[in-house]
């Protein structure tokens, strides 16, 4: 149907073959990457790409320093966390120091996932309780337990009788001003209905921006009385900061900070190692200490050296470069670009953003949803052929997802806004002439 070049055919017939049904490629002509630099991704054919999806380099493809501080590491020993080795608690120190003081313990995984995993392990020892609440299109990983905690991936929660999912304001078309009691008063009531099924509450598991609900992220603290309700009854709060953390929202390293809150437990991940495999979970004392008394956590890979040295490059960077200085200014630029945008393109709905995560919702309020998921599509697509990378979320798939690395630069926000115009005006969608730079 499309006309890929022969090589690119090829290689996906072979990739079906043998990788089969569960490998998905991202967009109609799917893309081909053979080095990547900065905020730039390049086919075989030199041709250059403007990476504004990618959350795991933050701080740019192969950033030179983060690679020479991993290739350093791996050239001198990868030990493990059962052998004295200060570069481990070195940075755990600097690590737990970004946090509220009460967050002062660390665990060191290898992924995202392992990190919700044990956060839930950790959330149902310390409570005693099993049931966890989790917004109702949320993601929060891949193993058996993460996945059945993530109504993003379709049948999985309706499998779990201790799995209760909240409707966010937002996507409820909640006014701002009731987001907070809206927001409370779908947890007390996920809470209540648990304990009538003889369940108590473990945890409230809630990435603070809400990222694959459709990137939902004002009015900041309207989480906190949720929160707190979650406390009250016992049960942890675990902030998922694998898509807001390190900077991301650019007013705070972490994205509960946004809201006003304290969590009990993090969850880190992604752009942790800008690629390497690190995460981790944070925690206050109390709950860190039981389970570690009680229970065993042994993880081969989690917090060996050449991850621990990796990850120290990247927090010395974030710090040094005032990346999260950079991710407001630049996360202001593009939604002001978008809000200017909107009014000449009636296919802009909504525009939202904390700092570098930006969500644009497309199709005017009388598309229907299945027409707005294929314009939303149609966009992704068209910006991809045009040198652009993004992707789209939420529970109907018509927004765009829009997450720079945290690096780019004004001459990049135009760039995208630019070639985002030119996308909108071949979907169909009534434009002005004027060009959107
Ligand atoms: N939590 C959230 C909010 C995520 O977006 C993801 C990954 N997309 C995960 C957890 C899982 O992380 P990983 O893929 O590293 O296991």
């Amino acid at each position: 149907e499309f006309d890929l070049p022969a090589r690119e055919a090829k290689l996906i017939a072979r990739r079906d073959a043998v990788l089969g049904a569960s490998y998905r490629l991202q967009y109609r002509r799917p893309v081909h990457f053979v080095r990547g630099e900065g905020m730039w991704l390049y086919d075989p054919d030199g041709r250059a790409y403007l990476d504004f999806y990618n959350n795991v380099p933050s701080l740019g493809h192969c950033h030179p320093e983060v690679n020479a501080a991993m290739a350093d590491q791996a050239a001198r020993i990868s030990a493990n966390t059962r052998y004295l080795e200060p570069r481990l608690v070195d940075y755990a120190e600097r690590l737990v120091d970004t946090f509220p003081e009460e967050l002062s313990r660390v665990v060191f995984t290898c992924t995202g996932s392992e990190s919700n995993d044990l956060a839930l392990r950790i959330a149902r020892l310390a409570s005693g309780g099993e049931g966890v609440i989790v917004s109702s299109y949320a993601y929060h990983g891949t193993s058996a337990a993460a996945a059945a905690v993530s109504p993003n991936l379709g049948d999985a929660v309706k499998l779990s009788p201790f799995v209760r999912m909240v409707s966010l304001p937002g996507p409820a078309g909640i006014p701002e001003s009731q987001a907070a009691d809206f927001f409370e008063a779908q947890v007390r009531s996920a809470i209540r209905d648990l304990n009538r099924r003889g369940i108590d509450v473990a945890a409230l598991l809630i990435d603070s921006i809400f990222s694959s609900d459709g990137v939902w992220v004002d009015p900041p603290g309207f989480i906190a009385g949720g929160v707190a309700a979650v406390q009250d009854a016992g049960g942890l709060v675990i902030a998922d900061e694998v898509q807001p953390g390190f900077g991301r929202t650019g007013t705070h390293m972490w994205g509960f900070e946004r809201h006003g809150i304290v969590p009990d437990l993090v969850t880190l991940g992604k752009p942790m190692g800008n690629g390497f495999p690190i995460g981790a979970v944070v925690g206050r004392k109390a709950p860190m200490e039981r389970f570690g008394a009680i229970a065993r956590y042994s993880n081969t890979f989690a917090g060996n050296t050449v991850g621990i040295a990796t990850a120290d490059a990247v927090l010395t960077i974030i710090q040094r470069d005032r990346i999260l200085e950079n991710a407001l200014a630049m996360g202001r630029r593009l939604r002001a670009g978008l809000e200017e945008m909107a009014k000449q393109h009636p296919a802009i709905r909504a525009t939202r953003n904390a700092g570098l995560f930006i969500g644009v919702d497309i199709g005017s309020a009388e598309t229907p949803s299945s027409d707005r998921r294929a314009m939303a599509l149609d966009v992704v697509n068209a910006m991809r052929d045009d040198g652009v990378l993004i992707s789209t979320t939420g529970a109907n798939e018509d927004a765009l997802k829009v997450r720079p690395p945290l690096v780019c630069q004004a001459e990049h926000v135009d760039l995208f806004l630019a070639t985002m115009g030119r996308a909108l005006t071949t979907i169909g969608g009534e434009a002005s002439s004027q060009e959107h730079v």
